[in-house]
């Protein structure tokens, strides 16, 4: 079965490759039109170099001297061959557009959990093991990367799930689900929610650590909460400071965390613009933002909620390894091998095709 897995995700980059290599870029288009005035156009005027001159050498010469094959058929073979560089790289290319938008990108916003850090968080502290046990129960419904750090904890721990019906997701916010009688929801506080003030003052003494609080509630009480941290990828300071000299000049942090626990990574990998608390909307409404004010973004995520941030992007990249389905299917790249720094040599690649190219 294990050679299943593998050869589909093999035929998967296949086909992602060669539909790159098959789409026309805005340029590859330019020269298809300027083929089809320029060559007749030359013809003719060497018919008319041919007549004048009385000379017909002297009309073929000219022919030949204006004669655009060079220039026709280099901009499909350099974008092959950029694609295939980074492919061997593990960089997906899905069509030769993006690498035109990469070469010429320079904004760089980038989602917190799963692509600044490594995506695989674990359980720091808890308020006890009745709140944990009780949002276990509810998370193994669900695919976040929290969820899946609270599960693991109470196995751990030998906690024992009840059994949950009637689960909802809501993207950004958290996820709930009915266990016994009542609806108990795992992530920021639902309104209605009546406060208790010593896991509430916990809670913010996480944030102030950088930690992700989730709070677990239980109708309109407050069972509890859970601290999650998550390790930021070793290589992703040095990633950005490659993506500048490659040509970026914005970087910013959207994420759907607290903003404590947002500066707390931004500052570790060298981010100053910070944009915490988002909704997935939110962090369209952002690159959209950006856009507007005439950049180039590249927007790199991981989550079913940073989907359609990926396809508002001029250049949408998703995490290959911890990214979703959702993710990769709206990127234009995506790093397979989860590496950061792959971006900043994609976008040199790129910038050196569409160099070639013109
Ligand atoms: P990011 O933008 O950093 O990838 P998300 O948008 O996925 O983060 O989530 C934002 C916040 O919503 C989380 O920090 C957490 O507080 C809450 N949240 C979302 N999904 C869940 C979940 N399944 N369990 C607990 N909390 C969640
Ligand atoms: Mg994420």
């Amino acid at each position: 079965a294990t050679h299943v897995g593998g050869d589909t995700t093999f035929s998967h980059i296949i086909s992602l490759v060669e539909q790159a290599q098959e789409t026309r870029t805005p340029s590859m288009r330019f020269l298809q039109r300027f083929a089809a005035i320029y060559t007749p156009a030359v013809i003719a005027l060497a018919l008319v170099v041919g007549v004048l001159t009385g000379d017909v050498r002297m009309g073929l010469t000219f022919l030949v001297i204006a004669c655009p094959g060079a220039l026709v058929i280099s901009v499909p073979v350099a974008i092959v061959a950029g694609v295939g560089n980074l492919a061997r790289r593990g960089v997906l290319v899905t069509s030769g557009e993006g690498l035109e938008n990469l070469a010429r990108a320079d904004s760089l916003m980038l989602d917190k959990t799963g692509t600044l850090t490594t995506g695989e968080p674990h359980v720091v502290e808890t308020t006890g093991d009745e709140a944990l046990g009780l949002a276990a129960s509810v998370e193994v419904a669900s695919e976040h990367h929290l969820a899946r750090a609270i599960v693991a904890e109470a196995q751990a721990r030998g906690l024992v799930r009840q059994p949950v019906s009637q689960v909802e997701v809501v993207p950004g916010e958290g996820v709930s689900g009915v266990v016994g009688h009542e609806r108990v929801h795992v992530g920021k506080t639902p309104a209605g929610t009546v406060p208790v003030e010593s896991v509430v003052a916990r809670v913010r003494e996480w944030e102030n650590q950088g930690l992700t609080g989730v709070y677990v509630t239980a109708g309109r009480t407050m069972v509890g909460a859970v601290a999650i941290t998550d390790q930021v990828r070793e290589e992703a300071a040095a990633a950005l400071v490659q993506a500048r000299e490659a040509g970026v000049k914005q970087v910013a942090m959207l994420t759907g965390d607290n903003p404590r626990a947002a500066h707390q990574v931004a500052s570790h990998v060298g981010i100053d613009e910070v944009h915490a608390g988002l909704l997935p909307q939110d962090k369209t409404r952002l690159v959209a933002a950006a856009q507007d004010s005439g950049r180039h973004v590249i927007m790199v995520g991981d989550g079913i909620n940073d989907a359609p941030a990926l396809a508002q992007a001029d250049v949408g990249v998703a995490m290959g390894g911890a990214g979703t389905d959702a993710s990769q299917t709206t990127a234009d790249v995506i790093l397979m091998t989860d590496r950061l720094d792959h971006l900043a040599h994609a976008k040199r690649v790129a910038r050196k095709t569409t160099w070639v190219m013109r």
